[in-house]
């Protein structure tokens, strides 16, 4: 290893979104993550919406507007 050109390596802990924390080694002491093999579907084997940035929420406000605005044209009609 040649000196003075290496970051330094700690062993950092990561943490999940959903609770749970593991160590690893990294550059970085702490770390964040929204998704881990804990909670990811293919590790759980259970369909989940991974829905970290609320689209999900998002995109059901959006239409239901639009539900609305057709269920009063059926009923104009
Ligand atoms: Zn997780």
């Amino acid at each position: 290893m040649k000196a003075g050109i290496h970051p330094k390596y700690y062993r950092a802990t990561v943490h999940c979104a959903c609770g749970s924390e593991f160590e690893t080694g990294s550059t970085v002491k702490e770390i964040n993550i929204e998704i881990c093999s804990k909670c990811h579907p293919f590790f759980t084997g259970k369909q989940k919406l991974v829905d970290s940035a609320g689209r999900v929420e998002r995109f059901r406000r959006k239409y239901a507007q639009f539900d609305k605005a057709s269920a009063a044209a059926k009923t104009e009609a």
